[in-house]
């Protein structure tokens, strides 16, 4: 990874799909060190951020002709469901989810993301059936608020806050007492309520950005904010975070998130889950992650990197993307989950 005015982007593996015409309607890749080296050439590594969010906005129609094509190489996970059960068979399935944009509809306010009752319920019995995990940038107790099934493990701002089951099940009897938590970023909690009130001093005057604090992370939200404020708004980002080095910016769906440099993400977070379910070193194991964002593609790319299990990205629109499947929207992942309720029944 590579931090030029602290916004990350990864060199290697990231990139941008980009039209080819010459390649019949197919995709080039573009690697973002590219992109970040015209941006420099420009003298304008705002507006080049800014190109940078337009092109991996689900919105960004221009790339819907590239969908047959990327179609074909990311299956719909509904279509492929024989496949993936045949290739889990005799094997420990685990569920991670991420929550907005894949359990919820993506909302203006994400104060009111809510889940529906019938994907509430949909969760409740895949839990009874395989070990499942919540895994969000969103603070811990928020989302829990939102899902409310004590059955579940919890990953919090990003996996720096971890927490099991409160509620018994067949796959934590043995701990009835000791309740699972990790947070490897105590030490960060003072810096980034710091920080958390200087954005919402700094993007005050920009009519729509919301600042949400998420205990272990701050996200800046501008689903909201006219396109023509996105500049003011990263630069106002960027100013307040040039005194805080060991914090460092990544961007999401028209969101902004602010997290300490340690090197933890979802993938850490979902290897950690793993392993204190007893599966890290299990060669059994099928670990299967959804999820709509950026920062999702961490545990994409571990279950890549382990060989197990496989990641389902959510998405209407072609996305570079180290998940091997995709569903389009919500309502998908429920048809998914109901899918694999059944089957585990049978
Ligand atoms: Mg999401």
């Amino acid at each position: 990874m590579t931090q030029k005015q602290n916004v990350v982007v990864s060199e290697t593996k990231s990139k941008v799909m980009a039209q080819n015409k010459s390649l019949g309607g197919g995709y080039i890749s573009i690697t973002r060190r590219s992109i970040l080296k015209n941006l420099e050439i420009n003298n304008g590594r705002v507006n080049g951020w800014i190109e940078s969010i337009r092109a991996s906005s689900p919105t960004h129609s221009s790339l819907s002709q590239n969908k047959t094509s990327w179609i074909l190489h990311h299956p719909s996970a509904l279509d492929m469901f024989d496949q993936i059960m045949e290739a889990s068979k005799g094997k420990q399935i685990v569920m991670f989810l991420d929550y907005d944009g894949t359990l919820s509809p993506i909302v203006d306010d994400p104060n009111r993301a809510y889940m529906s009752n019938s994907m509430r319920k949909t969760v409740r019995k895949l839990a009874r059936c395989f070990p499942t995990a919540i895994v969000t940038g969103r603070c811990k107790d928020k989302v829990y608020n939102f899902v409310r099934l004590a059955e579940l493990y919890y990953a919090g701002s990003h996996g720096l806050d971890i927490k099991g089951p409160t509620r018994t099940s067949k796959y934590n009897k043995d701990r009835k007492s000791e309740t699972l938590l990790f947070q490897p970023a105590t030490y960060f909690l003072p810096m980034i309520h710091r920080v958390y009130q200087q954005l919402v001093d700094k993007t005050k005057p920009i009519p729509g950005a919301m600042v949400e604090n998420n205990k272990f992370c701050v996200s800046v939200h501008f689903r909201c904010v006219d396109e023509k404020k996105w500049s003011e708004l990263a630069q106002q980002v960027k100013s307040v975070l040039k005194d805080y080095p060991k914090l460092r910016l990544t961007q999401g769906r028209k969101v902004l998130e602010i997290r300490p440099t340690i090197k933890w993400d979802k993938g850490k977070a979902l290897e950690f889950l793993l392993e204190s379910l007893g599966l890290a070193n299990c060669k059994d194991v099928f670990p299967v992650y959804i999820g709509d964002d950026r920062s999702d593609e961490d545990a994409f790319k571990k279950l890549r990197d382990r060989g197990q299990g496989f990641g389902i990205l959510v998405s209407k629109f072609p996305k570079e993307t180290s998940a091997l499947y995709s569903l389009q929207e919500p309502n998908e992942v429920m048809d998914f989950l109901q899918r694999l309720v059944e089957w585990k029944k049978v």
